[in-house]
């Protein structure tokens, strides 16, 4: 099998063990990666009618099929788990060195299940797993977080995904970050907080194989070219708030969480106006030409 490991790494919090699960060919063709396959991950290994924020909820992690790999904006992970938000599924997409790192370190996706007793953060170091005490970390943000982290391991190459004080609280609308990048929606931060898990962290050295790096590489390249050409400009220039006022206009932007679709103040939320009064810089997840990110 090319681009995969064939191998999902289950953590369990509660008992502090963990385990290997092998998947079949057949099965990746199904749910391929990212938030499909977090989903799916979730489906298999959640306790039926389990409150979203209990040990029977798990937290599925699931790599883009292209992390790791030359392919552009390829670097993609799905968070999967139950919604303490809404009580759903809730699934949410983030990007960038986290994912690669867990690619690299031989893993498709992680679940992790339980609840620990005390505050803890979780080594991945390619196939070595490691229970590490959080305490010192309470009450950090998530950058902060980062950094705290790579200074304890003495590896600046170490990528984590993080929470904050407002996971730490259970906020139903708390983020995981990793790199500067959020799974932003579903309230995953309450998740990882009722687990008591600040954080996971990789360390990944192997290469990831695919099948033809020639023609791949090709391919990626053409990518990059069209990725960069005039259809992503207002997204290199403004980033996707391009979008705010053609939504607005059309009455979809959702606004006051969907009860309208026209904000009355949605210029000054628009990319145009950020752009002009706010722009600090610009910068990209890895693996990415497109570069949208626009920092106020
Ligand atoms: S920088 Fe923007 S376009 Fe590129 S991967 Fe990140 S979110 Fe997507």
């Amino acid at each position: 099998m090319y681009g995969y490991s064939g191998k999902i790494l289950h953590i369990d919090l509660t008992t502090r063990k963990t385990w290997v699960e092998s998947k079949p060919e057949e099965w990746y063709k199904i749910y391929i990666g990212g938030v499909s396959m977090a989903s799916r991950l979730c489906w298999e290994n959640i306790e039926v009618g389990c409150d979203p924020l209990s040990p029977g909820n798990p937290i599925c992690i699931a790599n883009g099929i292209f992390a790791g790999t030359p392919v552009p904006v390829g670097g993609k992970y799905g968070l999967a788990s139950k919604s303490p938000l809404t009580g759903f599924i809730g699934d949410s997409l983030c990007g960038s060195w986290f994912t690669i790192a867990l690619k690299r370190a031989g893993w498709d996706g992680i679940v992790i299940h339980g609840a620990s007793d005390e505050w803890v953060y979780v080594f991945v170091d390619d196939d070595r797993v490691e229970f590490r005490d959080a305490s010192q970390l309470l009450g950090l943000g998530t950058y902060e977080t980062e950094e705290a982290i790579r200074e304890e391991l003495g590896d600046d190459q170490v990528r984590s995904a993080t929470i904050g004080p407002a996971g730490e609280k259970l906020v139903r609308i708390a983020n995981v970050t990793n790199d500067g990048r959020q799974a932003g929606r579903t309230g995953h931060g309450a998740v990882w907080g009722s687990k008591k898990l600040k954080a996971v962290s990789v360390r990944g050295t192997h290469g990831v194989t695919v099948a033809d790096p020639d023609a791949l590489l090709k391919l990626s390249f053409d990518i990059v070219e069209a990725a960069q050409g005039p259809h992503t400009q207002k997204y290199r220039v403004l980033g996707t708030v391009a979008n705010v006022l053609n939504m607005n206009r059309l009455g979809l932007l959702p606004t006051r969480n969907y009860q309208d679709g026209v904000f009355e103040y949605a210029e000054l939320v628009s990319g145009e106006y950020l752009h002009d009064h706010y722009n600090v810089k610009t910068i990209a997840c890895a693996q990415c030409p497109i570069a949208c990110e626009q920092m106020s």
